[in-house]
C-alpha cells in the first residue's frame, strides 16, 4: 500500500460500513470482497470440507490494526480473535513507532524434516555412512520436488544427529532435511520428502525407519523486528517519556530473569502473532510451539522480545521462528483468509511473517507500556466494562453512559451492567415512546 496511508486517525470511532468504506480508499479491493468476512460468510460445504464432523460454523470478530509502517511501507494489519484490547492496542503501538516504524529481517524460509531411525548396532558408523552419502541423498530429495526447485526452493542440506547409542529403541539417530519452502508454510510437502526418503536413509543406516514429519521448532524460518521509540511517545498525562522508558527496560530485565514473566511477556507477543495467523489463516499452533520450543532453546525458557534503554528513547529487538505461507494448507478454500492477504498486501510468506512479527513485537510494546504506567487493569477494565454494557443491551450512547458509570465505581460485573442499564434506561424509553 501507498506510503503513510495506514495512519487513520479515529478509525476506531467509526461503524464498521464506514470502516470498510475507509479501507476500500485506501486499498484496489472492490467492495465485494468484504462479504467474505460478513457473519455466515464461510458456506458450511465449505467447512464441511475444511475438517471432520462438521456441525456449523464459528464466528469470531475480523478487524484491522492501523498505523503500522514495515520496512518504509505502510501495512493494513488484519486480526481475528476473541479478546478484547488486542488490537486497540497494536495499533497504539504501532502509532508509536511511527514515523521509522517496524525494521524486520526474515531469514530464507528453510524448514527442518526429521527422519528418525532405530535399532541401529553402531551409530557412529551409520552416522558416518550417511553424512558419506549426504549430497546423492539431497540429489534424490530434490528430484522428488522439480516445481519447488524451478521457484527457487527445494531441499538445501541434510545433517545427520545421533540420539543414542543404547536403549529400548536400540541405536537411534535422526536425519535433519533442511527445505527451502518459498512461500509455502511447508508442512506437508516436507511430511512427503520424509516419507520418501526413510526407506532408504534405514537402509544405508542399517536400522529401522520410525517417525517422518517436519520439526515444528522451525529455527532456520525467524523473523527478526525492530524498532526505536523516542521518550517523546512514551508520555502521557500519567508519566514522563524518561520514567515509561526506564520502566519498560527494567520489565524486560524482569522476563530475561524470570521464566515466570518470560511466559505472560511472551503471551502478549503472541497476541498479535496469533490474531495476524488466525486471521490468514495459518497454523497458528505449529507458529507456538515453534514460538515456545525458541523461547526455550538454552535450557531456561527467555522472552522472545527485549527492550533496552538508550538516549531518549527505547530500543525494541523480536526474534522468533515464524513458518507461515501465502500458498496452500486453508488458504485456497476460505475466503476471509485470502481478503485478510490481500488487505495486508502479503503476497509471499516474507512479507506475512514480517506482520505477523511487527504485530507480535507492537502488542509486546503496548502489554509492558500499559504495566509500566497505569497498570494494565485500568485499560483492560474499561473495554471490558463496554462489552458487559452490551452484554446488558446497551445500544448506542448508552453504551459509554453504563460502562462510565461502571468505571468510575470500579464495580465493574454483569449484575452491576444490568442493573446499570435498567435504571439509565427507562428514561430514554419513556422520552423514546410515541
Ligand atoms: P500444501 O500441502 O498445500 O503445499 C503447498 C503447495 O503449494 C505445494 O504443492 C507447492 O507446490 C505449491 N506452491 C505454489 N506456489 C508456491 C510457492 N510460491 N512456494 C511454495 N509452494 C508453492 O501446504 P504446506 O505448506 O506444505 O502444508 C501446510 C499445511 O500442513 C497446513 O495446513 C498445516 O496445518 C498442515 N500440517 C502441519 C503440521 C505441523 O505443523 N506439524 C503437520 C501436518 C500438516
Amino acid at each position: 500500500m501507498s506510503s503513510s496511508s495506514s495512519r487513520i486517525s479515529g478509525f476506531f470511532r467509526l461503524p464498521p460500513a464506514e470502516r470498510r468504506r475507509r479501507l476500500l480508499a485506501l486499498t484496489t479491493l472492490s467492495a465485494e470482497r468484504f462479504t467474505a468476512v460478513d457473519p455466515g460468510a464461510l458456506p458450511l460445504d465449505v467447512a464441511d470440507g475444511m475438517i471432520e464432523n462438521v456441525v456449523g460454523v464459528y464466528a469470531l470478530p475480523f478487524a484491522v490494526a492501523v498505523n503500522f509502517t514495515i520496512d518504509g511501507d505502510d501495512a493494513l494489519v488484519p486480526m481475528v480473535v476473541e479478546e478484547a484490547s488486542i488490537v486497540a492496542a497494536a495499533s497504539n503501538a504501532a502509532r508509536m513507532a511511527r514515523p521509522g516504524g517496524f525494521h524486520t529481517v526474515v531469514s530464507a524460509p528453510v524448514m527442518i524434516g526429521q527422519i528418525q531411525v532405530t535399532d541401529i548396532d553402531d551409530v557412529d558408523a551409520a552416522a558416518d555412512v550417511l553424512r558419506a552419502r549426504a549430497e546423492e541423498l539431497l540429489g534424490d530429495a530434490r528430484r522428488l520436488m522439480p516445481r519447488l526447485a524451478e521457484r527457487g526452493g527445494g531441499p538445501i542440506a541434510l545433517d545427520v544427529r545421533p540420539l543414542a547409542r543404547s536403549g529400548p529403541d536400540g541405536g537411534m539417530l535422526v536425519v535433519h532435511l533442511h527445505v527451502d519452502c518459498r512461500d509455502a508454510m511447508g508442512a506437508n510437502l516436507i511430511n512427503t520428502l520424509c516419507e520418501a526418503l526413510a526407506t532408504r536413509i534405514a537402509d544405508l543406516a542399517e536400522g529401522r525407519p520410525g517417525l517422518r514429519i517436519l520439526s515444528n521448532l522451525t529455527d532456520g524460518r525467524t523473523v527478526t523486528v525492530r524498532c526505536t521509540i523516542d521518550d517523546a511517545r512514551l508520555t502521557d498525562e500519567i508519566a514522563a517519556g524518561p520514567a515509561v522508558r526506564a520502566a519498560i527496560a527494567a520489565a524486560s530485565r524482569f522476563a530475561e530473569l524470570d521464566p515466570y514473566r518470560a511466559a505472560t511477556h511472551n503471551k502478549g507477543i503472541m497476541n498479535g502473532v496469533d490474531a495476524v495467523l488466525v486471521a490468514t489463516g495459518q497454523d497458528w499452533r505449529a507458529v507456538e510451539a515453534g514460538a515456545h520450543a525458541f523461547a526455550a532453546r538454552s535450557g531456561a525458557y527467555r522472552p522472545l522480545a527485549v527492550w533496552h534503554e538508550r538516549s531518549g528513547g527505547l530500543d525494541g529487538e523480536l526474534v522468533m521462528p515464524l513458518a507461515v505461507g501465502t500458498v496452500g494448507g486453508a488458504l485456497h478454500v476460505h475466503p476471509g483468509a485470502r481478503l485478510a492477504l490481500d488487505l495486508a498486501g502479503a503476497h509471499a510468506a516474507d512479507r506475512l511473517a514480517a506482520i505477523a512479527g511487527a504485530a507480535g513485537l507492537a502488542t509486546n510494546l503496548a502489554a509492558l507500556r500499559a504495566l509500566a504506567t497505569e497498570g494494565i487493569q485500568r485499560g483492560h477494565m474499561a473495554l471490558h466494562a463496554r462489552g458487559l454494557a452490551r452484554a446488558a443491551g446497551a445500544t448506542g450512547e448508552l453504551i459509554d453512559r453504563v460502562a462510565d458509570e461502571l468505571a468510575a465505581t470500579g464495580d465493574i460485573k454483569a449484575d452491576r451492567a444490568r442493573e446499570v442499564f435498567a435504571r439509565l434506561c427507562s428514561p430514554y424509553m419513556v422520552k423514546n415512546t410515541p
